[in-house]
């Protein structure tokens, strides 16, 4: 295997499939409830993110039903609580262990997942986290998209890489609590120097898992206007290979690739066709590192190495006072 799969990771750890059960807690985010912003990311749909339709069941039957339907579809045996709409450490810590306290009486649901944004992991959450961490697998799923201060702009994101890696260090001092990335390539503006650097950002920090995805236009986003509007310049397959490639030659070995594309339905996608085609881009990123003879971390490089390490010329005189 060229890089660290995560379906392998759970295969491993749990002997079977196990499948994610997206939720919707009714929690909401900053960046769209004029904290931060009203207008959200521009990547950002109506569902923040979630399951596609609007789930007012409380957890405890949306978990019932994920796992009755995935066990007739998938004869799925095991499964991941997955907080997955909006911003889901975004409420008081007491709503919020409730909700995921919910989760943790399911025997077949062998792990949680959290998906949040890194300004909104304050101390009292992570007592929360750190709690139902050691009843059962927790990971939070931090989003960065990006380690460029130009790219987080233009997607208004809302905070900074300092936010983010404030938020990893800190979450990590919680030593039962895994941390995962989200990341997004193909910005405007951004090319392979700009991914290496944000693959070698998250590599020099204690993240264990890390989601990879094209930019890509849902309906009703900010996106789908500067795309309809011809000003938004979507990478095409082969750019995404190849820079999907460059990015994992510079990510740790050791970190999980929990996923290589959208996350969206059929119905909500409108651009770039290729990357509903999950299966064909995955095949086509293993041709790839065949094709190098590459794999992860393979160009991975943290600080100087004793050759680049030259001395300056001229010594810099310091002025004396
Ligand atoms: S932080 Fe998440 S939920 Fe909030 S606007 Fe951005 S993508 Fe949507």
């Amino acid at each position: 295997m060229r890089y660290r799969k995560y379906s392998a990771y759970l295969r491993e750890k749990y002997g079977a499939r196990v499948h994610r059960i997206p939720l919707q807690a009714g929690f909401f985010c900053p960046n769209k409830d004029g904290r931060l912003s009203n207008k959200g990311c521009v990547f950002c749909d109506a569902y923040g993110s979630g399951p596609t339709t609007f789930n007012p069941l409380p957890i405890k039957e949306q978990i019932r039903e994920g796992i009755k339907w995935a066990k007739r579809r998938y004869r799925a045996r095991y499964f991941i609580a997955y907080f997955q709409a909006f911003t889901n450490t975004y409420n008081r810590p007491k709503i919020i262990e409730e909700r995921l306290r919910e989760a943790l009486n399911f025997p077949e649901v062998v792990e949680i997942s959290i998906g949040t944004r890194p300004d909104c992991l304050p101390e009292p959450i992570l007592d929360v986290l750190e709690r139902i961490a050691v009843e059962k697998e927790l990971w939070v799923e931090i989003g960065l998209e990006s380690a460029h201060f130009k790219s987080l702009e233009w997607m208004n994101r809302n905070h900074t890489l300092a936010d983010f890696i404030d938020a990893v260090l800190r979450t990590k001092r919680r030593r039962k609590i895994k941390i995962g990335v989200h990341t997004i390539l193909g910005v405007p503006g951004e090319g392979k120097r700009e991914a290496i650097e944000t693959a070698r950002t998250i590599s020099a920090l204690p993240v264990d898992g890390i989601k990879i995805h094209p930019l890509h236009v849902l309906k009703d986003t900010e996106l789908e206007r500067f795309y309809k509007k011809g000003e938004l310049q979507l990478l095409s397959l082969e750019e995404f290979i190849s820079l999907a490639v460059d990015f994992i030659e510079n990510i740790r070995e050791d970190i999980v690739i929990m996923r290589i594309s959208g996350e969206r339905t059929k119905e909500l996608f409108i651009a770039p066709d290729w990357a509903l085609k999950k299966q064909e881009v995955l095949k086509k990123i293993d041709a790839e590192f065949e094709r190098r003879g590459t794999m992860q971390g393979a160009k991975l490089k943290l600080g100087l190495s004793k050759d680049e390490c030259v001395p300056l010329k001229e010594p810099v005189k310091l002025e004396k006072n």
